[in-house]
């Protein structure tokens, strides 16, 4: 959440924040802001809005410097308007800094400061920080040891970087529940929230723990703790492309990731099929196979589409692996006192691996001894390096705000970790082979379903105007449903409502006339009959049937005005083909309606508040 940027080296460092910036916007364009050296004095443009606002004036007053911050925000604290942009300054100008996250306790900061004299200008628990750092560098008068006071005052999550007009040739970096990471390039260091602002300078990088600050120079930088500890950090590399940031062709990113899917989930399960054997190798939970076998219960903590994605893991290890599961948001678990042992394994989801609520349900998980592993996307990324074990999911960079290429991704991870699991357990091979070949057709179906997208772009267009929507599914595709209407309200912003097919008659079928689409996810499983007679107490009604159905079934058009069809697979694996045409629906429905797909309305990628 947030992006952030700082550099200090011996270029013009404005076009390279702002350029950096346009890759970061994805996690968060409220608003953005630039903050530069020059001449020994801070010169600051933050504008409310996109980044291209501030491109704008940044163009007609350029700043030169060398050493410079920027920031693309999420609001947190105060509306997204000029004054609450960042960076912000300190009263006396000497101090600029950059925030992701919140500071908890700024009221009270913010009440003992004003009794020292400062006044405030924004309503940001941001600007409490720098002025804070800026009264105590009257006392101590050294930059560091002011900010690592400063730092250590805060109760909350923060990611800074932070720049000094007394001290024209540092910049400091710190971290504490929010990801950063510096890029060493040649006398010139790039510090940043993620490494998509840093690739096309460089791929060393060195990921800063939480609790820790760095003090860079154009000619190297420093590590320790903020209390002044030394600590050695190791120099990673970056694996991705520049490539993968950028949109391929594709009219948004979105469109360019429901189009990868075809190859995300082939990379997902790459080298990690054992046909002969029926079953799957994962290297990352081979130190935990045995403590996965023996696991009691099995507990998935996620937030928003990987929640969806751990519901889906529940029906494939309970009807597979026969090992109780539970589903849990994270942010109740962490506060909510679960009752864990050590016989109870916890899998964390996230694609970024940053989510803040995620995080804190693995150290809370792993607090009280169980196991805690990991199913991420961000390589390198906080929860990944936290989980005692884990699997990637390697997907790639996902820039499109709604997640698509990054759920299916994680849902042939889970089919993967069932297989596994189920077949250390109770699992034939004969079963495990079918499980194994299934997957091994998933490329070429999803493919199949992408070549033809013309259907839905149609449907789209017909029902653009609906301002409600319901989604139903039942077993492996309830989660589907969730998701297809999570899909639709984040970036159409039409309200939209999962639910278990059956269920609807519980309440929701009180909302069905001739105006409500009700797409229903039906594909020829074990409960396809079932579904059919839910579909026929929406018709009976009015509703407006739109089915996701298997190629084939031609019962289905007796019933539903428009027919998506995706190709038969078994059971399990359907989420995977089902969920596709539901993103090509949102999308372009989205579309259709003019809204700004890969950057919907009060979102961000990466939620690193709580
Ligand atoms: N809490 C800060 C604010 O509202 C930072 C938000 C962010 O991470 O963008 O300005």
């Amino acid at each position: 959440m947030c992006g952030i940027v700082g550099y200090i080296g011996t270029k013009n460092c404005t076009p390279l924040i702002v350029n950096a910036l346009k890759r970061l916007e994805y996690r968060g364009y409220d608003s953005a802001g630039v903050a530069v050296i020059s001449h020994n004095q801070l010169q600051v443009q933050k504008k409310a809005g996109k980044v291209a606002e501030l491109v704008a004036i940044v163009d007609s007053h350029p700043i030169v410097g060398t050493v410079g911050i920027g920031h693309t925000r999420w609001a947190t604290h105060g509306a997204p308007t000029d004054i609450n942009a960042h960076p912000h300054m300190d009263q006396q100008r000497r101090f600029a800094l950059i925030h992701n996250g919140i500071v908890e306790n700024y009221m009270t900061i913010k009440h003992r400061l004003e009794r020292e004299g400062r006044t405030f200008t924004s309503q940001t628990d941001s600007e409490v920080l720098v002025q804070l750092i800026s009264l105590l560098y009257d006392k101590v008068h050294d930059f560091e040891t002011a900010v690592r006071l400063g730092l250590k005052e805060v109760e909350g999550a923060y990611g800074i970087a932070i720049i000094c007009a007394d001290e024209p040739d540092k910049l400091i970096a710190a971290r504490k529940g929010s990801p950063l990471v510096i890029g060493i390039g040649e006398d010139e260091f790039i510090v940043a929230s993620d490494a998509s602002a840093i690739v096309s300078h460089t791929r060393q990088v060195v990921y800063l723990e939480d609790g820790e600050i760095a003090v860079l120079t154009r000619t190297g930088f420093t590590t320790k703790t903020i209390d002044d500890v030394p600590v050695t950090k190791e120099v990673e590399e970056i694996t991705f492309d520049i490539e993968q940031l950028e949109k391929g062709g594709f009219p948004h990113f979105m469109l360019k990731e429901i189009h990868q899917q075809p190859e995300t989930i082939r990379d997902a399960m790459r080298g990690r099929l054992l046909p002969a054997e029926g079953t799957a190798r994962l290297g990352g939970l081979d130190s935990v196979k045995d403590r996965l076998r023996q696991a009691k219960r099995i507990v998935f903590t996620a937030c928003g589409t990987s929640w969806h994605a751990a519901l889906v893991g529940e029906y494939m290890l309970e009807h597979y692996a026969h090992v109780p599961v539970e589903v849990e948001y994270a942010s109740e678990f962490r506060y909510r006192n679960p009752v864990l042992s050590e016989e109870d394994v916890v899998f964390v989801l996230s694609q970024s691996g940053e989510t803040a609520d995620t995080l804190a349900a693995l150290r809370e998980a792993k607090r009280q001894g169980a196991l805690g592993l990991g199913i991420v996307n961000v390589v390198g990324s906080s929860i990944a390096r936290e989980t005692d074990a884990g699997v990637y999911i390697h997907a790639g960079a996902e820039i499109g705000v709604a997640s698509t290429k990054a759920f299916t991704g994680q849902l042939t991870m889970l089919a993967l970790i069932t297989l596994m699991i189920a077949r250390m357990k109770n699992l034939s091979v004969i079963e495990g082979q079918r499980i194994v070949e299934g997957l091994q057709l998933l490329p070429e179906l999803s493919k199949r379903i992408l070549s033809n997208t013309q259907n839905v772009e149609k449907i789209a267009e017909q029902f653009k105007d609906a301002r409600n929507f319901l989604y139903l599914g039942r077993g492996y595709n309830f989660p589907v449903a969730l998701e297809g209407a999570l899909k639709l309200k984040e970036i159409s912003y039409i309200h939209a409502e999962g639910y278990p097919a059956a269920e609807m008659k519980h309440g929701p079928i009180a909302l069905i006339d001739e105006n409500m689409p009700v797409v229903v996810v039906v594909p020829q499983d074990d409960i396809r009959e079932k579904v059919m007679s839910n579909i026929e107490e929406v018709r009976a009604r009015g509703g407006r049937i739109i089915a996701v159905a298997t190629e084939g079934d031609t019962d289905i058009h007796r019933l539903a005005e428009h027919v998506i069809t995706i190709p038969q697979t078994i059971p399990m694996l359907t989420p995977i083909l089902s969920v596709i045409p539901l993103h090509l629906l949102a999308y372009y429905i989205a579309v259709a309606r003019g809204c700004n797909v890969d950057q919907p309305r009060n979102l961000a990628k990466s939620v690193t508040v709580e």
